[in-house]
Order: C-alpha cells, then structure tokens, then sequence
C-alpha cells in the first residue's frame, strides 16, 4: 500500500474481471485511479471486481472487448475515451492459456493463443499510443510470464503455444520501449506460478514439484504481481523502461 500514486489518472487493465488484472484493478483504483475494467465473456466477474473497487473506494467501469480483434478493442478506446478521456495507465494482462501436449495442438488453438496473448497487447498499445504521446505522459506493462523467458522443465511440451506468446510480449514491450521513449514507458511483468482460475486445474503433485523448486517456497498471489504492476506504473519507476520484472519466488532468475 504505497498512498494515492495514482490520483486523477485513467488506467484501463484488460482481462481485468478475475486473477491477476483484478487485483491489478483493485490496487490501481485503491491509489486513486479511475479504472477500465475490461473482459471478454465474464460479466458477473467484471462486476464483482467493480464492487471490490468501490469498497475501497475506487471508481471505474467495466468494458467487454475480446482484445484479440482490432475492431473491438479499438472500440472499447473509443468507450473509454467518451467516459473518461484518454488511458494513462495500461495494463495488458488478458490471456489464453491451453496446456494441450504436441500431438493435441491445433493449428486452431495455436492461433488463437497467439491472438489473444500477443495481438491483443499490440492492439491495446497501437489504439493508447497516440493519445500518450500528445500528451507526452504513457506508462504500459504487458504481462508476459516466465514461461517467455525459460519453458519449463517440468511441464515440458505442454506449453508451446503459450511460452511461445509471452515470449513475443517481452520483445515488443521491448521494442515498443525503445520505440516511444522518452513519452511513454513500456515494461514487461514476468510471474511464475500464481493461483487464479488459469492454474485452478493443476494437479497438487505438479504444484508440489513448482513449489519445491521454489526458494520463497510457495506460490504467488495476484497481489504479489499487482505491488510489481503498479511501481512499474508509478512515478518511482521513472528510470524503468524496457524491462521484464520477474516475480516468482525466486523461481527463475535472470542472468
Ligand atoms: P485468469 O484467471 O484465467 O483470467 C483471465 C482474464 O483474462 C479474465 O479476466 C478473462 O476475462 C480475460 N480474458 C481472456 N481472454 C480474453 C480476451 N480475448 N479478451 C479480453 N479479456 C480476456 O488468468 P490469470 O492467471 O489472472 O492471468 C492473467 C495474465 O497473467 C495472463 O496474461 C496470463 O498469461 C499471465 N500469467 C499468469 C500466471 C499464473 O500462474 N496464473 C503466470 C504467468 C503469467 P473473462 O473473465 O471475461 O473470461
């Protein structure tokens, strides 16, 4: 809890009705801002997350766009631009996981994967950059995953698709940093093993082995990665540009 960091600015998180981007969005609304809660099919969720906001005393509203289609996240923009004026804060989490082994992926699965992970955190920056850079003031993080820097070890060729994506989010945020510095600042937030719905259905002795392989010797919460989120956000992080923040316990380190 780090005060106010956040007063008068408008953030919009995607895939913010559950896990990850809903403590994103509860954080960021605690601190002041006024967030866009996006989600795809989830509206009770979306809602729910609303309500946890305005305990806290926070404001925003809830926007459904499948970020994976251009024309739907571009009017999501358009939504939150008529509400509220241009995003200052974006978060880019949503995203599609498939734990299908090599001989079940589908040229189907692969692309939608693909689709939702990386073309809809290019689709969310494209449609925020303009209005980011008049203003000459942007802050981004996409959320990508260790899996993008390191395939696991232990799930093996379950997650091809997947690791695939979220490496590809780290080396736009990158690019995209370089690109639009000094306006804008873009980062990349790596979590290994956190518990939401994405990894509801592992099974204990795979999450055993993650966790014994773990030196913080547990598993992440969504709020562990929402405190990384929000400093990469702040202020404090001003010298902090095209970098991937890994939060995993200590699971994976970077060289
Ligand atoms: P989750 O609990 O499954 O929630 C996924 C969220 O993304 C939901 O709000 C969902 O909306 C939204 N979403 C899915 N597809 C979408 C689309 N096409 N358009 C817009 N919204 C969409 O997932 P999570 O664990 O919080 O994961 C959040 C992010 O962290 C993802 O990018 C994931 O890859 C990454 N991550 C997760 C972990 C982990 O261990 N959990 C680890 C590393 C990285 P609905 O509610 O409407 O379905």
């Amino acid at each position: 809890m780090s005060g106010r960091r956040f007063e008068g600015r408008t953030a919009l998180v995607t895939g913010g009705s559950r896990g990850i981007g809903r403590a994103i969005c509860v954080q960021l609304a605690r601190e002041g801002a006024w967030v866009a809660v996006n989600y795809a099919e989830n509206a009770g969720a979306a809602a729910e997350t609303l309500d946890l906001m305005a305990a806290e005393g926070g404001q925003g509203a809830v926007f459904r766009a499948d970020v994976a289609s251009w024309e739907a996240t571009s009017a999501m923009f358009d939504a939150i631009e008529a509400a509220r004026g241009p995003v200052d804060l974006l978060v880019a989490n949503a995203g599609a996981a498939s734990f299908q082994d090599d001989a079940n992926m589908t040229l189907d699965l692969w692309r939608r994967i693909l689709s939702v992970n990386i073309d809809g955190a290019f689709h969310c920056v494209w449609r925020a950059k303009e209005a980011m850079q008049a203003r000459k003031d942007g802050r981004i993080v996409c959320i990508s995953s260790i899996q993008g820097l390191a395939p696991s070890r232990i799930r093996r060729d379950r997650l091809i698709a997947y690791g695939t994506s979220k490496s590809a989010v780290i080396g736009f945020s990158r690019n995209c940093a370089v690109a639009f510095g000094p306006e804008i600042r873009v980062n990349c937030v790596a979590p290994g093993l956190i518990d939401t719905d994405m990894t509801g259905d592992m099974s204990d002795e795979m999450r055993a082995r993650i966790v014994g392989e773990t030196p913080a010797a547990r598993t992440g919460t969504p709020e562990d990665v929402a405190e990384l989120t929000c400093f990469l956000l702040s202020d404090a992080a001003s010298f902090i540009t095209g970098q991937t923040c890994v939060t995993s316990g200590g699971l994976v380190t970077l060289p």
